[in-house]
């Protein structure tokens, strides 16, 4: 891949024109995974004609033959389906049993469904519904979509971009992390293996300044679809706004995890382990916040103490390992930020609350953390920090639980522990998230859509719903009675 540079335009890698390099570096040890080439502004240029160019073929291919090619490259990738899991383990640091049994397969999962996906989009069924004209409705693609992703699942993110935008006959430009963009490259190198013809799917590497916000400006692009965090989703708003862009936003998360009295307490603290610490917490549906109603706290408290101890922190390559680095040592110094500013304020670290040292000094590493005894406003409660730490704090009745839960400026997903229907369902309802678990925090599925509410951002990945943001409606009127002068134009001008 890198003998022919790091862009993946028209169907082939090419160098980048910014005449700068980029170091991928390995979170685990620090050394360097590849040296890669920067995109500039004239690549958003080539990328974007060539992405043009493909649209009107792509566009009319019948829901067959896109069908067919996208299982062309469920089958390419799952040929290489181990190498996709050491580059994404390389390059993000994730341990390599959740690269192998989360990551690669669903995003293959996800290719799969579109497949099928791609040949149900249909308009209404027809009618006459002022009884003079039949009405159709067509669903049709948006064009050239811009897509930016983050670092934190980089083939995931790019397969939730991609595979929507091009099952409904858009064409792509996918612009990947800086810090993990190799698995979006490989992604575009199996849709070239499986036919998809040259300009559907490019991949652009570069700088978030420099070629995020020339596609977010470039008047070829129809529509921008960006997931990462709330202040660039901001940015990308207000770019998108010059040229009219469709916008679709997937931004950060602060999930609430609310225990209340009844719950099955071992399952709680099972649930608020693994989804704490899922990808190191890197996770924008990663539970954040453990409300507990206070018969329960102490013993949940513990319990999630000693089971956190357990967690064994170390290589990600080594299949036992359970919790590898954060992405980079910025990252990770900025997780320690939050929990040491926590701790001035009065914060008890109950487990971790520092980098480990020895043979894990090399790599951008935090312990698993646990954090009790802050208020609800502290910026620990309020801000996404994205590192394995979880918050506990106490509620006493079902309302104060679920109005704590909605007491964030975000809305991306939650929980509620309770054997319980009438609570179940109460939460279900009252909590503002796009997504909301009962007895269970982070399972994720491609039939199901995914996206937020408030400041988590609008529009759904994954599922059929996806394709509200990557089609567009339009209403054909077919006059059916063949009259010269229709009734109607007595109201403008002669009378009937
Ligand atoms: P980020 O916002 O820093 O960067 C995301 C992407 O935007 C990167 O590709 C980056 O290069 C690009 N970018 C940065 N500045 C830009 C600019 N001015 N113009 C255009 N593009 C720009 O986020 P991150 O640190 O990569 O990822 C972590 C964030 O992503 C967290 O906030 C997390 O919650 C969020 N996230 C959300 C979801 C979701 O589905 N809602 C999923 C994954 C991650």
């Amino acid at each position: 891949m890198s003998e022919h540079g790091h862009q993946y335009i028209d169907g082939a890698f090419r160098r980048g024109t910014a005449g700068e390099n980029h170091d991928i570096i390995n979170p685990a040890d620090g050394s360097l995974v590849v040296t890669a080439d920067l995109a500039g502004p004239q690549d958003v240029d080539t990328a974007v004609a060539a992405a043009v160019r493909a649209q009107a073929d792509w566009g009319r291919a019948t829901p067959g033959e896109r069908a067919g090619a996208l299982n062309a490259l469920a089958a390419a990738m799952n040929d290489r389906a181990e190498d996709y899991a050491q580059v994404e383990t390389a390059q993000a640091g994730k341990p390599i049993k959740l690269s192998r049994e989360f990551d690669v397969p669903g995003s293959i999962d996800n290719v799969s469904f579109y497949a099928g996906a791609a040949r149900n989009l249909e308009g209404k069924a027809s009618a006459e519904y002022d009884g003079t004209h039949t009405s159709l409705v067509r669903r049709e693609p948006v064009g050239v979509v811009g897509s930016i992703a983050p670092w934190n699942y980089p083939l995931q993110m790019a397969v939730w971009k991609v595979l929507p935008a091009i099952a409904a006959g858009n064409t792509i430009v996918l612009k990947p992390a800086e810090l993990t963009p190799l698995t979006s490259l490989m992604l575009a190198e199996d849709c070239t293996k499986a036919g998809i013809p040259d300009g559907v799917v490019n991949v652009l590497m570069g700088a978030g300044r420099v070629v995020g916000e020339a596609l977010l400006t470039h008047p070829g692009v129809r529509m921008v679809s960006f997931t990462g965090s709330t202040p660039v989703g901001q940015r990308v708003m207000e770019l998108a706004s010059k040229t009219v862009k469709r916008v679709h936003l997937e931004l950060g998360g602060k999930a609430p995890f609310v225990v209340f009295d009844d719950a099955d307490l071992d399952a709680a603290i099972q649930g608020a382990v693994a989804g704490s610490l899922i990808n190191s917490g890197q996770d924008c549906t990663a539970a954040t916040r453990a409300y507990v109603q206070r018969p329960l706290y102490d013993a949940f408290v513990q319990g999630v103490a000693d089971l956190m101890s357990t967690v064994r922190v170390g290589d990600p390559t080594d299949p036992s390992t359970d919790l590898g680095p954060l992405v980079s040592v910025r990252q990770r110094d900025s997780v320690a930020a939050y929990v040491d500013r926590a701790r001035a304020y009065g914060a008890k670290i109950l487990v971790g609350g520092q980098a480990p040292g020895g043979a894990l000094a090399v790599g951008s590493y935090y312990e698993p953390t646990l954090v009790v005894d802050v208020a609800q406003d502290s910026e620990i409660v309020q801000q996404e920090l994205f590192g394995p730490v979880l918050v506990v704090l106490p509620f006493d009745t079902d309302d104060e639980g679920i109005a704590l839960a909605n007491d964030t400026p975000f809305g991306l997903a939650a929980s509620a522990w309770t054997r319980d229907i009438v609570r179940a369902m109460r939460a279900s309802r009252d909590i503002a998230a796009g997504c909301v678990w009962i007895n269970d925090h982070i399972p994720i599925v491609s039939d199901m859509p995914h996206g937020g509410y408030k400041a988590s951002g609008f529009g759904k990945d994954l599922s059929q719903y996806s394709f509200d943001e990557y089609t567009q409606v339009k209403h054909v009127s077919i006059d059916i009675t063949g009259d010269v002068r229709k009734d109607w134009h007595r109201t403008i001008f002669g009378d009937r």
